[in-house]
């Protein structure tokens, strides 16, 4: 079985972060190659490589980022090379993310929230199938899987008739996304064309965009998500380039209505990515998994949301991180929240064990993880892991 190359940030015992490259099982330390010449004929500055993310090698831009990534994946042998595994350093956050995006783009799990929080019979609200509907999150509070964070507190159990109160959150969530890694810049005013946006995706990572249900009942309306969001985000230690996807890429289904010209890609395509999401409840060491979904079930692709998110001037930075949205597919086991596979607490998720959950307990941990396979390809996007710790 070949394996993709995927990028990320390690460090060793004494600290120094450096690019690492990552081909299955094993890391190498990119910098440490980089001087002994492997990328001699390619006229770039190697220190690139010992840096603390990996916004400046990915501004090099995609024809050198690939033919490095390419001289790796030529390498017949790792002899005489660094090689790690996962257990002898430390992962980092990949990149410095400038701003951070989060849509709303699967249309199943649009559907089932508006069933839910609204009207079965308007589930999709009137712009929902004519632009992807998104919001700006925070970029602050994203960290990497290992991260853990205290259960959030706020605003909920308040109604038209009901007044609030201020507590830990009582409805903790995940949701299940793929992150759009912003490869190239743009000046500000200028737009991306729909048919170039794949141009200035530089890679996905798995993505855990952590939802507070109670509080975001009472505070969406009218400006959207806030505290209900911002609190903590989880993306994955890998960076997955978009080139490496490319046996994954399927046809996806029509959109109607039609959408309007700037959002029409020539070949709209998704990828064929497994999502899976696992619970291990707070005291056990087994974790089951609860939902297996597909980066594929996406009714926006990543290349319309870009189109989208710069048809008005808005200017792109590499590093910028645009997030899919929770990927639910048609069956209630491929739904990418609690929110969904518990029908808003309704109907329980039973674990293996006895267990049940509708929502997040302390000390419960969320592993989430993709994968593509194909003709003795695989591509492993690795996992994202984190505790729920209690309140502070
Ligand atoms: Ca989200």
């Amino acid at each position: 079985m070949k394996e993709a190359l995927v990028w990320g940030i390690f460090s060793k015992i004494d600290g120094e972060k450096r690019v690492a490259a990552r081909i299955g099982s094993i890391i190498i330390d990119v910098y440490a190659v980089a001087k002994e010449g492997l990328f001699d004929e390619i006229n770039f500055d190697i220190e690139v490589f010992r840096k603390d993310y990996l916004n400046d090698f990915i501004a090099l831009g995609k024809p050198i980022t690939n033919r490095v990534r390419q001289k790796i994946e030529n390498l017949s042998n790792f002899e005489g090379i660094p090689t790690f595994s996962e257990d002898d350093i430390n992962l980092h956050l990949p990149i410095k993310i400038g701003d951070y995006t989060d849509f709303y783009s699967s249309e199943q799990h649009a559907y089932n929230v508006g069933v839910m929080f609204r009207d079965p019979d308007n589930a999709l609200l009137p712009n929902w199938k004519h632009l992807p509907v998104g919001y700006h999150g925070r970029a602050s509070s994203i960290f990497p899987s290992g991260v853990n964070f205290h259960r959030p507190k706020g605003q909920i159990n308040a109604s038209d008739t009901t007044l609030p109160t201020f507590s830990p959150t009582k409805r903790l969530d995940i949701e299940l996304e793929m992150a759009t890694i912003i490869g190239k810049k743009t000046e500000i005013g200028d737009s991306v064309n729909v048919n170039e946006a794949e141009d200035y995706i530089f890679g996905f990572a798995i993505f855990n965009d952590w939802s507070a249900r109670d509080i975001q009942r009472w505070e969406y309306v009218p400006l959207g998500p806030f505290l209900a969001k911002n609190f903590f985000s989880s993306l994955a230690h890998w960076i997955v380039p978009i080139e490496v996807l490319e046996p994954f890429k399927v046809e996806t289904e029509e959109q109607l209505p039609e959408v309007l010209p700037y959002l029409k890609q020539r070949e709209r395509q998704n990828f064929d990515v497994t999502l899976e999401v696992w619970l291990m409840p707070h005291g056990s060491s087994e974790a089951y998994i609860i939902s297996s979904s597909n980066f594929k079930n996406m009714y926006w692709t990543a290349a319309q949301q870009i189109a989208h998110h710069t048809v008005n001037g808005c200017n792109l930075n590499v590093g910028d991180v645009m997030a899919s949205g929770t990927i639910s597919g048609k069956t209630p086991d491929s739904y990418g929240s609690l929110l969904e596979l518990s029908w808003g607490g309704k109907t329980p998720i039973q674990l293996p064990n006895g267990e049940t959950r509708s929502f997040l307990e302390d000390g419960d941990t969320v592993i989430l993880k993709g994968y593509a396979e194909k003709d003795d390809f695989k591509v492993d996007f690795g996992e994202v892991r984190t505790t729920v710790l209690s309140s502070k």
